[in-house]
């Protein structure tokens, strides 16, 4: 492995009821709180109320920033970070899934500067600091709950960014398995897949030696497989809800990725596919993955495919040539996503060839090539764009 420095700071309050230290957290940082969330989940299934009572307990003053969007828009941060300006907010709560999360994280550095945030998410300029606040997570997903990623679209240009920053870690983040059992079906599913993809991203490196993170990976990936089908079965099962959302969090917060780093070119391509049509993340990730494994799978890097094959898959390898059993596991991978629901084809989203170009120019906005296993160019988008349609 490379040689490699640990840090994260997030405090992770874990377990059923724990949205009653929620007081003492807040209380850390400030009275003036920017309560920020989406389209009404909240509101629907009491998370809100009991928040705000929480709140109350410390005698908050309450500012709102509802409506953030799936695919959170960069629109939507700016409002956020003029209420911070104009009120004093002194911190924020994000309550919600990874697109709240992302747009408070975006927000509370917006709010500490006159830079435009679109130049940050950009890269163009760099975080300096942030407005303190945490999570409460309503959707395992992301596991931005435990690390310093957002990602941000502007809806007038098309663009979809992932970005980052020493400061964007939440103070504190609460996640209570049973304040995900009001997800939609096909929710708690695109959630799945994006764990599994995020544990994927890690797994296809270049970097020698990684037994333990390797391990660390396929337990994650084998552990979603086998709850998949039984959480959706029984949707209200505390512990299946528990095992996904712990497995969301491990699955990115650095902890898998220790000593290597992992490819994220499924990911570039999925940012490019929503910046164009706004499709669930996840969804997006169950079409491309597959197809990403197919188009860089070649002799020299089977061995790799093949382990998860074997460790996860349980293909049984002898005899076959590492080609053939990394192609037995990328079906199998296609397989469970399709048991369990998820898109295979962009067509699924009535999405056809005719933004193919459109989105391989996306996915080298920020650089010519992009991808870590393998270096890809657009030419190599427009392949994999072409073989998800
Ligand atoms: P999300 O976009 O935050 O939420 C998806 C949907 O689920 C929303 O419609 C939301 O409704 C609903 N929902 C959430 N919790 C619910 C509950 N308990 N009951 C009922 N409905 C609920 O989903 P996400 O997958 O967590 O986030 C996706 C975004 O994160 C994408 O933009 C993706 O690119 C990004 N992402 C970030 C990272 C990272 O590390 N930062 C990693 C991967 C992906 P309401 O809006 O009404 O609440
Ligand atoms: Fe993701």
């Amino acid at each position: 492995m490379e040689n490699f420095t640990y840090y994260n700071p997030v405090k992770l309050i874990f377990g059923r009821g724990q949205l009653d230290k929620l007081p003492e957290e807040v209380s850390q940082y400030g009275k003036k709180v920017l309560l920020v969330y989406g389209g009404g989940s909240i509101k629907r299934n009491g998370i809100y109320d009991h928040v705000m009572e929480k709140l109350h307990e410390i005698n908050a003053e309450v500012h709102e920033l509802p409506g953030v969007e799936p695919n959170p828009r960069v629109s939507t941060v700016r409002k956020g970070i003029d209420i911070c300006k104009r009120e004093g907010v002194e911190c924020l709560l994000a309550v919600g899934g990874g697109s709240t999360i992302d747009a408070t994280k975006a927000i509370a550095a917006g709010a500490t500067t006159e830079t435009d945030i679109w130049d940050i998410v950009t890269k163009k300029e760099q975080a300096t600091d942030v407005l303190p606040f945490g999570t409460v997570l309503t959707i395992s997903a992301t596991g931005s709950e435990m690390n310093s990623g957002s990602v941000i679209t502007n809806w007038e240009t098309h663009e979809k960014h992932g970005w980052g920053s020493p400061y964007t870690y939440p103070k504190f983040s609460i996640l209570d398995p049973a304040h995900t059992f009001s997800l939609p079906r096909e929710q708690t599913v695109y959630g799945m897949v994006d764990m599994m993809s995020h544990v994927l991203e890690h797994y296809f490196h270049q970097t020698k030696n990684t037994p333990v993170q390797d391990r660390f990976c396929e337990s994650i990936l084998r552990t979603v497989i086998e709850t998949a089908p039984k959480l959706l079965d029984d949707p209200e099962n505390y512990e299946y809800r528990e095992t996904i959302m712990l497995s969301g969090t491990l699955a990115l917060n650095d902890m898998l990725n220790m000593g290597y780093r992992g490819d994220w070119a499924t990911h570039n391509l999925e940012h490019a596919v929503s910046a164009v049509h706004d499709i669930p993340h996840g969804g997006g990730l169950a079409i491309i993955f597959p197809n990403w494994m197919k188009h860089v799978l070649d002799e020299n890097n089977a061995d790799r495919f093949k382990q998860l094959a074997e460790r996860v898959f349980d293909i049984d390898t002898a005899g076959k040539s590492d080609y053939d059993a990394a192609l037995e596991g990328i079906e199998k991978l296609r397989d469970f996503w399709t048991s369990i629901g998820a898109p295979a084809t962009l067509g699924d989203y009535h999405i056809d060839g005719g933004t193919i170009e459109e989105m391989a120019d996306k996915t080298v906005i920020a650089r010519p090539e992009y991808g870590n296993f393998k270096k890809l160019s657009r030419q190599d988008s427009v392949d994999i764009l072409k073989a998800s349609l």
